[in-house]
């Protein structure tokens, strides 16, 4: 594809067709643009409301909504990327907005550091994963957002804007999970801390066990999380805790059987008979929740939190309150057992504590995550709505980046500062250069 160089950084010439991760998105940008520095950014966003186009910085469309989709002007993040800086003495890395969490994770091991948590994948960017609050399971640390100790970013009128707790505080407190809507960020500082070894312990365990002894799982491990296998009585359950070590990582062959070959290789084909033949799905359900054994390993964080993910899918996730996650869920089992649903993809639940950030899905409340999977090309709407509504009847908080269809009147309601947040984008964004038609909905006019 030819691209020229223009003082807003690379412009390419033709208008195609910007995908998500989940195949579930699509856009037609007027142009897109893949600026060098802050200057060529900042100059981006200017040409672009002087050609009365709005803009839309993407990471690599790991989304399922249509957050990052725009019609105007798309600004890529691969030229943006790198580490701009380690200070030893704040124990933070600055990184340039466009790096890729896998990127970052890998340099800071190189440098003896690591984050405290994060998700289970780390394709996406650093800009894109904490603009929409992505987050691991964490009983006292939270999501990826709430590590963050400083931003940067171009706002609408092409200037540059910094905020930490004691720069512009009332937009560091929104910006960490800006939803893409207050600016474009171009930097974030993280705070980091030497690095550490975390024992996983992967055990099968019945369902109803996890239920009943929820809070201790939850208590007395610093990363708890589990995996239901709907049409079963079965999960998959994964604490996760600091240790001395010594480090015992997965053997090669073992991490490939488990890890590609059952969870990716087996898994995609499980689903593609299930997608064929739907009525075969609760048998392979529960022979899938019986493939993988317990096993525990010691290794670096990010090898720990995340592993690959090659199976495509869609997903809704939302965050509830944490009391009320065990009522939650059997509401949810109840309903998948009532209806003529089949689920081929395990319900991933996992917890973080409450942080101080606006828009965050734990915004001043305990929460913990369901989310709901399905394979790519089945028909997924029956099952969402109807864990939709299990989920808003607990006032649950959806993912911005999964798929949900809930609007500003009811995150006015389940938001207490949401009012905060609009106030504050119709002060850097009055014009609404960073508009698209999800933050139309999500945040209102
Ligand atoms: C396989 C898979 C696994 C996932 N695992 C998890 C998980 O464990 N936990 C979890 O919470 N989520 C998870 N997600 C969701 C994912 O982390 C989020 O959707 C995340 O936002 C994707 O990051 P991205 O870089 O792809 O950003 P995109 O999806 O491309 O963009 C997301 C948002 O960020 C904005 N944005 C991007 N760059 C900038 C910038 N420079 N300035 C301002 N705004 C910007 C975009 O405009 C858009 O609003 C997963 C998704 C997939 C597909």
């Amino acid at each position: 594809m030819s691209s020229t160089r223009t003082a807003s950084g690379r412009t390419n010439g033709r208008n195609s067709t910007w995908r998500n991760w989940g195949g579930n998105v699509s856009a037609r940008p007027a142009r897109e643009v893949a600026p060098a520095s802050v200057d060529e950014l900042a100059g981006a966003v200017r040409k672009a409301a002087e050609d009365g186009l709005r803009v839309k910085a993407v990471g690599t469309g790991h989304s399922f909504t249509s957050i990052a989709a725009t019609n105007g002007v798309l600004i890529r993040p691969q030229l943006l990327t790198g580490i701009r800086g380690i200070d030893r003495a704040a124990m933070t890395v600055t990184v340039e907005a466009g790096t890729p969490l896998k990127r970052l994770n890998m340099a800071l091991a190189r440098e003896g550091l690591s984050l405290t948590n994060m998700g289970d994948i780390m394709e996406q960017t650093v800009s894109g994963a904490t603009s929409t609050g992505t987050h691991g399971t964490g009983r006292d640390s939270a999501s990826i957002a709430a590590q963050i100790r400083g931003l940067e970013l171009v706002t609408a009128d092409g200037a540059v804007l910094t905020c930490s707790e004691q720069e512009n505080p009332e937009v560091f407190a929104a910006a960490r999970i800006g939803l893409g809507a207050l600016g474009v960020v171009t930097a974030i500082t993280f705070a980091v801390e030497p690095v550490f070894l975390l024992t996983a312990r992967e055990e099968p365990m019945p369902f109803e066990r996890v239920l009943a002894e929820f809070d201790e799982l939850w208590s007395e491990n610093e990363h708890f999380e589990f995996y239901w296998f709907p049409h079963t009585g079965s999960t998959n359950t994964k604490r996760n805790n600091r240790s001395a070590g010594p480090e015992q990582p997965v053997g090669r062959l073992q991490g490939w059987f488990e890890d590609e070959f059952l969870s990716n290789g087996v898994f995609q084909a499980a689903n593609w008979v299930g997608r064929a033949a739907p009525a075969a799905v609760p048998a392979i359900a529960r022979i899938s929740s019986k493939a993988l054994s317990a096993r525990t390993y010691t290794d670096t964080p990010y090898k720990v939190f995340t592993s690959p993910r090659r199976v495509r899918f869609v997903e809704m996730e939302y965050a509830v309150p944490r009391e009320a996650v065990v009522e939650t869920l059997r509401e949810l089992r109840a309903m998948v057992e009532r209806s003529r649903l089949r689920i081929s993809f395990p319900v991933e639940v996992r917890t973080a504590p409450a942080d101080d950030i606006t828009l965050s899905t734990a915004s001043g409340r305990d929460s913990a995550y369901i989310a709901v999977h399905m394979f790519r090309g089945t028909p997924y709407q029956a099952y969402f709505t109807a864990a939709e509504r299990v989920f808003t009847a607990h006032e649950g908080r959806p993912h911005w980046g999964k798929i949900h269809t809930r609007d500003a009147e009811y995150f006015s309601r389940v938001y207490p500062r949401f009012g905060e947040f609009t106030a504050l984008r119709d002060r850097l964004d009055p014009d609404r250069l960073f508009q698209n038609d999800y933050l139309r909905r999500v945040l209102g006019p």
